[in-house]
């Protein structure tokens, strides 16, 4: 029995509230961009990287029906739900290559020249 009442709502408490603080709202009394309201940062598609993480993890724990309720309430868009499944689709992630050679140059640098 508690295993189910837990698995009903597997999102951790952070995760809602993250989700309540960061609302986009209009700046310029409702004529100019949105804005989120918590972190100041632009909103849209990584817009505000704390709500991005929050929606990614709903997205992840949440059960189909809290799921529901929660693009019903505009706390979650279906852009949001696009989110997760286009993680890792590509190597789009991966770390670059640093622009400078590597530290170890630097020392046999400097014997050479000695
Ligand atoms: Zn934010």
């Amino acid at each position: 029995m508690a295993l189910l009442s837990l698995a009903r709502d597997a999102v951790p408490a952070g995760v809602k509230i993250d989700l309540q603080l960061h609302q986009p709202y209009r700046t310029w009394l409702g004529l100019g961009r949105l804005r989120c309201e918590w972190c100041g940062e632009r909103w849209g598609r990584h817009g505000c990287p704390p709500r991005e993480s929050a929606v990614r993890l709903f997205v992840y724990t949440a059960s189909p029906a809290q799921r529901e309720a929660a693009l019903l309430s505009g706390d979650l868009t279906t852009d949001d739900l696009r989110l997760r499944r286009r993680v890792r689709s590509s190597g789009a992630h991966r770390r670059k290559p640093r622009p400078y050679p590597t530290p170890e140059v630097g020392p046999r640098l400097v014997g050479a020249s000695a």
